[in-house]
């Protein structure tokens, strides 16, 4: 039986990387009927809408996305459809999972860390407003409602996978209320967990502690705009924004999206690392319980690592991203080899 699943391109190096994701997926003989409708700037030039009515009926459809990244502008303009499509979804918690590939030298050969980012409030919740001339406020918004459902969140998937320790990041020092209210939440939740040892890291501490240690910590709470800026400093410890994979899950839906944005600097140029889109897609395979599909494009993944052969330059290779793709579904057929 085919899955449907929406894939929506995004800008930038978006269809490269989605492209390259949909190429090995296919590879694998995971059958999927993608339905393949746009978000942003060039959704707005063919429907006059930068999230079409039609995309927003092929994810009620489907429940599952694959999303490459939107360009949001700068200072101006319209506001995030990353941000757009989360809120208007309720895909409340943003799961990232940080983990060392093998033979990439880091500085740190074997991080394993989930960052658990709440993904609907926060500073995202885009009010702001003018004052007076030369004064702007913006709101942060954090709810109880959202702060436990994202503390549940994380203390059940480290339940279920087993993980010992969850850090509730925060700067309740300073954001006594907002922050407050958040801390008081996840320690809530964590009463029902007894097994889980819990924490609290303030988060300009906490940049420290991953930089001098990033091994203390294993899964990691927070609103959004710190789980936003944490990502990207764990992106480093693996090589990168190239490699950090994500998934937006809510309770009837999951658009799974790298952490990277629309990187416009290296766009059309066949130099983006799809890597980030395809660990996405490898979490897509397991949501939708193609599981062995999931193992073995992850085994093919880390093959073409080990070889370091066909790497694109973000990691120290010279291929672009269309060379790393067909090397790494090479190594997927000798996978299905030796593993079937
Ligand atoms: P956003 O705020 O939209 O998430 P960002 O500020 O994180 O975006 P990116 O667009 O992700 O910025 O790019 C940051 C840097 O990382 C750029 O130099 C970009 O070229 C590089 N980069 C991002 N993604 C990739 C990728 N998949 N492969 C190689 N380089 C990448």
């Amino acid at each position: 039986m085919a899955h449907n699943v929406t894939l929506i391109p995004g800008d930038g190096i978006g269809p490269e990387v989605t492209r390259a994701a949909v190429r090995i997926v296919e590879a694998s003989g995971v059958k999927i009927e993608w339905e393949t409708i746009n978000a942003g700037s060039e959704a707005f030039q063919k429907y006059g809408e930068y999230i079409p009515k039609e995309l927003s009926r092929s994810i009620e459809r489907t429940g599952i996305g694959l999303k490459g990244p939107i360009t949001t502008p700068i200072g101006g303009g319209f506001a995030s459809i990353n941000v757009a499509l989360r809120k208007q979804f309720e895909l409340y918690a943003n799961f990232r999972p940080v983990k060392s590939l093998p033979s990439l030298p880091t500085r740190y050969p074997s991080v394993d860390l989930v960052i658990v980012r709440e993904n609907t409030e926060g500073q995202y919740s885009g009010i702001e407003h003018e004052v007076v001339p030369g004064v702007v406020e913006a709101l942060k918004v954090i709810t109880e409602k959202a702060s436990l459902r994202i503390a549940k969140f994380a203390f059940e998937f480290a339940r279920r996978e087993k993980r010992k320790r969850i850090h509730a990041i925060h700067k309740a020092n300073i954001m006594k209320m907002s922050d407050g209210l958040f801390l008081r939440c996840c320690r809530d939740i964590a009463k029902d967990y007894p097994e889980i040892t819990y924490g609290e890291h303030i988060i300009d501490n906490t940049c420290m502690q991953l930089v001098m240690n990033p091994y203390q910590y294993d899964v990691l709470v927070m609103e959004n705009l710190y789980g936003d800026i944490i990502s990207d400093l764990c992106a480093a410890f693996v090589g990168g924004l190239g490699l950090v994979p994500g998934a937006n899950l809510g309770h009837t839906c999951a658009i799974f999206e790298a952490v990277h944005g629309s990187a416009p600097d290296i766009a059309g140029k066949d130099m983006a690392n799809p890597t980030a889109v395809l660990q996405s897609a490898i979490l897509m395979l397991r949501h939708i319980k193609e599981t062995e599909a999931a193992d073995r494009v992850h085994a093919a993944l880390e093959k073409t690592y080990k070889e370091k052969l066909h790497l694109t330059r973000d990691v120290g290779g010279a291929a672009g991203t269309s060379e790393f793709t067909d090397a790494l579904i090479a190594n997927l057929e000798s996978v299905a080899v030796a593993t079937g």
